[in-house]
This record gives C-alpha cells, sequence and structure tokens, in this order.
C-alpha cells in the first residue's frame, strides 16, 4: 500500500512513522523548509510518551525536554488549590515538556531514518495526490478538510496568549511542576527547569482575535504573581489569537482521512491538542492494519476518535475527559 500524508507537523511526522511501522510506503509533503525556525513549545501527555517509545523517538524527546511530574493550580480569588500528578496508571512516563523545533526535528530524523520520502517546502493541493491513502494532517486551516467538502474555518476561542521563556528559574517554584493561577478572565502557567529555564504564559479574554487587548494587558494581569520576576529577562511572544475548530465535520471519504488539528483543534487551554493528534496517528495505523479494506480502517479510526475528540473539545461537566490507555496504543 503507498500513503501520502500532507503536513509533516507532530500528528502528520507520527502518522507517517506508525503506518511505516505497519508496512505501507509512505511519502510526506510539508509546506514549510526542514529548517522553518518553529517557535514555543508543547507539554505532552504520559500517552504522547507511550507512542513515541513505539515509534522509536521517546527517549530523545524526553532527552530534549523535561518531565513534568505534577499540576498546580491556584485559584486567584479565593486562594484555593488544586494538585494532581501528570502520571497516568497504564502509562510508563509523566507528562514531558519540549520545544517544539525539537520535537520536530527528532520525528523529521526519524523519518529519514526509517525511509519515509520527505518533501520540504512543498505546499500540496489534495486533488493533486493519487494514492491508496491520503492522510490530511494539514492543521487547524487544512485543505484536505476543503476538499473533503468541509469548508470551516477554526473560530475565535475567545482568548488572546502571550508566552516568555527566560533562563533564570524562579527558586520559590518546585521544579518540574506545572503552576497555573487562573482568575475569572484569564490564567497564567509556569514551568521551570534549572537546565532549560522558565516557560511562561499569560491568557486572557478578549472579545475579538484582533481585540485592542494585547501584551500590555497580558503582562499587567501577572503583577502579583511569582512570574512577574521572570518578564524583563524573558522572551517575550506577540499575543495570540487561539482558535479551535469543532470536531463535527466529515473526516474521511473512502481513501483520505483527516488527522490532528484538521479534524478536531482545540484550544491550546485544553493543553492536548498535540498529544491528540500524536494518539490519532498510532490509531489510524492501527485501524488500518486489523481492517479489510481501506475504507473500513478509516471508519474505525472515526468511531474510535471522534467521541475522544468531541469530549476533549467541550468536555462533559463532572465526566474526566477519556484517557487512553498504554494498551489501546501497543501495536
Ligand atoms: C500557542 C499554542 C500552544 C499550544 N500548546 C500545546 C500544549 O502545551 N500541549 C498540546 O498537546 N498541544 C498544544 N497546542 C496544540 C498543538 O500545537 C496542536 O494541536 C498540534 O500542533 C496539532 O498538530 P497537527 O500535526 O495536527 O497540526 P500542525 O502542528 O498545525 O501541523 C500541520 C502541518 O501541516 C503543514 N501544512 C499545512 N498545509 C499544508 C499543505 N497544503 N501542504 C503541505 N504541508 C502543509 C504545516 O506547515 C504544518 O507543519 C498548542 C497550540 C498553540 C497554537
Amino acid at each position: 500500500m503507498r500513503a501520502v500524508v500532507i503536513g509533516a507537523g507532530v500528528g502528520g511526522a507520527c502518522a507517517a512513522l506508525a503506518l511505516t511501522e505497519i508496512g505501507v510506503t509512505v511519502q510526506i509533503y510539508e509546506a514549510s523548509e526542514r529548517s522553518a525556525d518553529v517557535s514555543g513549545w508543547v507539554t505532552l501527555g504520559p500517552s504522547a510518551s507511550t507512542v513515541l517509545d513505539q515509534l522509536g523517538v521517546g527517549a530523545e524527546v524526553r532527552r530534549r525536554g523535561f518531565p513534568v511530574t505534577r499540576v498546580t493550580t491556584t485559584d486567584t480569588v479565593s486562594g484555593r488549590q488544586h494538585s494532581f500528578e501528570r502520571f497516568e496508571e497504564t502509562h510508563r512516563w509523566p507528562s514531558t515538556h519540549v520545544w517544539r523545533r525539537d520535537l520536530l526535528s527528532v520525528l523529521r530524523t526519524r523519518l529519514a531514518e526509517v525511509g519515509v520520502t520527505s518533501c520540504f517546502g512543498s505546499r500540496v493541493d489534495p486533488a493533486d495526490v493519487a494514492a491508496d491513502l491520503l492522510v490530511g494532517a494539514d492543521g487547524a486551516r487544512s485543505m484536505t478538510r476543503r476538499a473533503l467538502g468541509d469548508h470551516r474555518d477554526p473560530t475565535f476561542a475567545g482568548q488572546l496568549i502571550c508566552y516568555g521563556h527566560s533562563e533564570h528559574v524562579l527558586g520559590e517554584l518546585p521544579e518540574g511542576v506545572l503552576h497555573f493561577w487562573s482568575r475569572p478572565d484569564g490564567v497564567a502557567g509556569y514551568a521551570g527547569h534549572r537546565g532549560h529555564g522558565s516557560f511562561w504564559f499569560s491568557r486572557g479574554d478578549a472579545e475579538s482575535a484582533q481585540s485592542a487587548t494585547g501584551q500590555p494587558e497580558l503582562l499587567a494581569a501577572l503583577a502579583d504573581l511569582p512570574i512577574a520576576k521572570l518578564v524583563e529577562s524573558s522572551r517575550v511572544s506577540r499575543p495570540v489569537a487561539l482558535y479551535e475548530l469543532e470536531p463535527s465535520g466529515i473526516w474521511h471519504t473512502t481513501t483520505t482521512v483527516l488527522i490532528g488539528d484538521a479534524a478536531h483543534a482545540v484550544s491550546p487551554a485544553a493543553g492536548r491538542g498535540a498529544s491528540s493528534a500524536i494518539e490519532d496517528a498510532v490509531f489510524l495505523a492501527r485501524a488500518i492494519r486489523d481492517s479489510p479494506t481501506v475504507e473500513a480502517g478509516l471508519q474505525a479510526y472515526d468511531r474510535i476518535r471522534r467521541p475522544v475528540a468531541m469530549h476533549t473539545y467541550r468536555p462533559t461537566p463532572g465526566l474526566r475527559v477519556p484517557r487512553v490507555s498504554a494498551a489501546e496504543l501497543r501495536w
């Protein structure tokens, strides 16, 4: 079988690796250059590490990043604190915090090692692709989604976010812990590690993606928090508008399928988008392997992943987002 993957972001690269594992010949196209400077970072959940281990890159991703073992949230109005571990029962590793460019670099190096033909600097029109399987992993503004007849654009999630990174860490806060400070109109977060420095953000409600609310307001919201001490020594991003896409559209035809943000973009507030894309990759490959036809495989993938995506997008109050166990992710 020959597959083409459009997009070598985290989802597409993992899909190409997972499909190669089951014996599919894969070609991947990526619009940006291999050397493109990708900014920002992600915190991957425990299930992502399980998948990355299977794809032969888990150890290297964890070596480039650092473990996040706990999340602590402080309500800045009531002062109440809530804390939970970032380990999950069936998975070996906790969450991993990693620069996005490092994650992509490790995945793309692996693509070459396992013989995936990778074409960087190639923006592809899905209409021009002929393959037994076409995987649209081309992000929230996916052309592949449009080609399937779903012309929706992602919608503004009502918030702007500003990121900062400093070489210094906050000595008074434990490292490897994701700290959140919530307030009625936003949240700030921090994770520090002596070897990697401090990663922080300030996210706040905004009326529109072009709203006047900008960096000064988001930085002002940090005033009474420990993060305020880091702002001066930090590289601070411009405010980024956050978007989401309800996972209710067409996900597949007989030979074309969407994964990751192309199918179900959640706001980064959920902290799940990259992990979901990584999980999609392995569920897709398994469904293809275990089904009599590609179409049946794509139907099985949709049946398994859509309820999880729906629940991640708008969690049912009182119900936790269903966790994927290590057994479900094994070949
Ligand atoms: C500010 C921010 C912070 C986030 N933080 C987290 C976090 O902490 N944890 C987490 O789990 N998630 C986080 N997310 C979400 C996460 O980044 C996304 O869910 C994840 O990147 C989705 O991966 P993807 O591969 O589906 O899409 P993308 O990462 O968007 O990759 C799509 C790729 O397709 C390429 N492409 C697009 N069109 C074409 C074409 N026609 N031809 C060829 N290539 C094409 C693009 O260049 C891109 O490389 C964050 C998102 C944002 C915006």
